[in-house]
């Protein structure tokens, strides 16, 4: 389908906006009018720059406060109309997107809306444009996409269709289903923007938390589903205000907006996901001779080694670590650089990624290597595809016991910009399915949180960013799964007492207020949450080497989540430490 976007929805100048979506692969753009204010470019060169760049000019938006007004405001609203009318004919666009009026002075009855939509289709024929009537989710009178259906239908003139937009509607909880008794030909363009569940205003809503179809909570792919059942053959457009958006690269942004649009499709088409990974095969650190100790401690052991890499293996258990030294100078310490997933069908992974935008990883590698094709998450992570033909180059030695018996999740810390395209990245990509999405509070700032499964809970993913606050450390941790915290926790605190993370005596003295727990939770610093349906967490954490830090958990009676609320305790200890 032909894929158009606002440009409000990437940030820039016009000719860089122009620019950065001709490059991502779009057809046509929504030339939002400030855009075109702010702008020095006549229409006219506006209009060659985007045919030059091979982009049509789809929709010119938005014209506001028109329809349902008295007699007096009619007249300026036509000439109003008139003079945009002229520009669109300069601009070469012949789509109008006039929105529901918002004005305490607009009359609430449908037959005058109709009547002067009507008399604003008539003259906008005279100029070869058509008007796309959309209702917005805060419309004075009309703020169902139903109601202005109905009174595009009453006003009953060819160059007047409906404008669908999803935010518009999902946000106001209407059922799409209703979109598929309009006729196809009546809607006139369809803009999609997903969003996150938020509890909030509409407006401010609408004009800060917009993001691409597939980073959010709304079911983009059902609703358009509805619009094409309906017989829509216009473009899919994104049309997004976000403030992140509006701060980050136009080119990744635009790519990412592209992306989103080509898993759509695959939605839509039933693509099946062929990448659901089985579990991690392994976490790669880059290691400055630190990180051994670390892991000797936690009952790992080194098993094998590389055969032409400065690459250790390090085991315990189905936990397996990857230490490579080779260029730790490029890291300020210790960091977790690779992730490993197994994957049913590692070619095909990496073809579903490429399909997705993801850039797939030039490998030099030995001849004798095992083929282990990468990609690259938003934060730069390497992510592997795996069977298990890789474990034959480092030669593993006997199975190591111990208390770990596997990678339960991995977190990693995402730039700002990128939280937004991370979510995508994890559910597109790696057919991830997103858990819950949390604001934490540290003490320097807050932090934001989101989980990600996949559907049997073999591969969880969290991937925080510092949503505001200077004292953001990029912390980067894995967590593995243990049999019993508790004995771990003993033999630790005995063995190696610097190793686990303090947690101070204040935070038992409210975790035994709310819960009977064993006591020596406090002496040993394990850390417990409780679901609500009797599942228990016991977890704790290890002090931090650069910018990696480890955590035991031990899941009990289906516990799915993270313990979310202690993740404030371990900040503030950290913040202390670092
Ligand atoms: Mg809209
Ligand atoms: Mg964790």
């Amino acid at each position: 389908m032909r894929k158009s976007i606002a440009t409000v929805s990437v940030s820039g100048t016009l000719p860089e906006k122009l620019e950065a979506i001709a490059a991502a692969g779009f057809d046509g753009v929504e030339i939002f009018e400030n855009d075109l204010l702010a702008c020095p470019l006549s229409p006219e060169e506006v209009r060659s720059r985007a045919a030059d760049l091979g982009l049509g000019i789809d929709l010119y938006q938005p014209f506001r406060d028109f329809e349902s007004v008295p007699a007096d405001v009619l007249a300026g609203n036509l000439r109003r109309a008139e003079r945009k009318f002229r520009v669109m004919e300069r601009l070469g666009a012949d789509l109008l997107l006039v929105c529901s009026n918002v004005s305490p002075d607009a009359i609430g009855d449908d037959e005058l809306a109709a009547e002067q939509l009507r008399l604003l289709a008539e003259r906008a024929a005279e100029h070869g444009v058509r008007i796309a009537y959309e209702a917005l989710a805060w419309g004075r009178h009309v703020n169902e996409y139903l109601h202005a259906w109905r009174v595009v239908r009453m006003a009953d003139h060819p160059n007047l269709g409906t404008c669908l937009d999803s935010f518009h509607i999902l946000s106001r909880g209407s059922d799409p289903i209703g979109i598929e008794a309009i006729p196809g030909e009546k809607i006139f363009f369809l803009q999609l923007a997903d969003a996150p569940l938020l509890a909030m205003d509409v407006l401010q809503w609408s004009r800060h938390y917009r993001c691409f179809p597939g980073q959010g909570n709304f079911d983009l792919t059902g609703l358009t589903a509805s619009v094409l059942r309906a017989g829509y053959a216009g473009p899919l457009s994104l049309e997004v205000f976000n403030d992140v958006f509006r701060q980050a690269s136009a080119e990744r942004t635009a790519l990412d907006g592209m992306r989103s649009l080509i898993a759509l499709e695959q939605s839509l088409d039933g693509v099946a996901h062929p990448a659901v990974p089985a579990g991690f095969a392994f976490a790669e650190l880059a290691d400055d001779g630190t990180l051994g100790g670390l892991l000797s401690a936690l009952g790992f052991a080194r098993t094998g080694a590389h055969a032409s890499k400065p690459v250790e293996l390090w085991s315990q258990g189905e936990a397996r670590l990857l230490l490579n030294s080779r260029d730790q100078e490029s890291h300020d310490g210790p960091a977790l650089v690779a992730i490993g997933l197994d994957s049913p069908d590692p070619g095909g992974a990496v073809k579903h990624a490429g399909s997705l935008l993801s850039p797939v990883l030039p490998r030099e590698r030995a001849p004798e290597d095992a083929p282990l094709d990468a990609i690259a998450a938003p934060d730069g992570t390497e992510i592997f595809f795996c069977d298990n033909a890789w474990l034959a180059d480092f030669g593993e030695g006997a199975l190591v016991e111990g208390g770990i018996t596997r990678i339960d999740h991995v977190a990693l810390t995402q730039p700002l910009h990128y939280f937004d395209e991370a979510a995508l990245f994890y559910r597109g990509v790696l057919g991830l399915r997103p858990q819950e999405s949390l604001e934490l509070p540290d003490p320097y700032g807050l932090l934001r949180s989101k989980a990600m499964s996949s559907p049997d809970g073999a591969v969880r993913m969290v991937v925080n960013i510092a949503q505001v606050g200077a004292g953001h450390h990029p912390w980067q941790h894995i967590a593995l799964a243990c049999d019993d915290v508790v004995a771990t926790a003993r033999r630790l605190r005995a063995e190696h007492p610097d190793l686990l993370l303090p947690i101070p005596d204040n935070y038992y003295d409210d975790l035994e207020a709310r819960y009977e727990v064993d006591p020596e939770l406090r002496r040993l610093g394990v850390l417990y949450d409780r679901d609500g349906r009797g599942g228990e967490f016991l977890h704790l954490y290890t002090v931090t080497a650069g910018r990696v830090f480890f955590e035991l958990v031990q899941r009990i009676g289906g516990y799915q989540g993270y313990g979310a609320g202690n993740a404030p305790i371990r900040l503030a200890v950290q913040h202390a430490g670092a």
